[in-house]
């Protein structure tokens, strides 16, 4: 007669749910599923569409938007002025940026972009958000204890310099435009676009580093 262990059982069904999708994967895909079966969709423009967001949107458009203020002393005003404006004269608009703040990096000053609410995002020039962006955790903290998740980043943060936690909206979303790092004169747009981090334009990375 075969036994009953019930911590070999337990340790089974752990590690059967350890290679399960997440709750929110397995939801998204029954939507998918239900979308595709009553003929809304199809999975190929599915996969198109979040192929697309996360290569050739993201972050590559906000990317150029920061390398061009940093040679573009004008477009810098403009962008800080009206991001969604200076995104459309760049041919970046989207349902994520009709409503777009810029904010800037300084000496004294360092920005981080959350959505304390839920997960609202440029994703119309920064693509798909990573999913720490989505988190709980993250959430929560950012706004409370904005240094010390900055340094499970790897970011310190000196006291001289101020944190400014930006909560993003459906109506109002914020990217950041980090500090050109030293070294870079002379370096063509092309070469600029390609120092700019996802995660400097969220402002969970400050020093961006030139070359490997
Ligand atoms: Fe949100």
């Amino acid at each position: 007669m075969p036994s009953f262990d019930a911590n070999k059982v337990a340790q089974i069904h752990q590690h059967l749910h350890s290679h399960l999708p997440s709750d929110s994967a397995l939801r998204v895909k029954a939507l998918e599923t239900v979308l595709v079966q009553k003929g809304l969709a199809n999975s190929e423009n599915i996969d198109r569409w979040v192929e697309a967001y996360a290569n050739d949107v993201g972050p590559m458009r906000g990317a150029q938007m920061v390398a061009r203020s940093w040679l573009d002393a004008d477009f810098r005003h403009r962008l800080l002025d009206d991001a969604a404006k200076a995104a459309d004269e760049m041919g970046f608009s989207g349902p994520a940026s009709g409503h777009l703040k810029a904010v800037e990096n300084t000496d004294v000053q360092h920005n981080v972009v959350v959505c304390t609410l839920c997960s609202c995002y440029p994703f119309s020039i920064l693509g798909m958000a990573p999913n720490w962006y989505k988190t709980a955790a993250y959430r929560s903290r950012v706004v409370r204890e904005p240094r010390a998740v900055l340094d499970e980043f790897g970011v310190q943060i000196s006291t001289d310099v101020a944190v400014h936690v930006w909560d993003s909206t459906a109506e109002l979303r914020y990217l950041v435009i980090p500090q050109r790092p030293k070294g870079t004169d002379g370096m063509s747009v092309d070469a600029l676009v390609k120092l700019v981090t996802r995660n400097s334009m969220i402002g969970t990375q400050r020093e961006l580093s030139v070359g490997a």
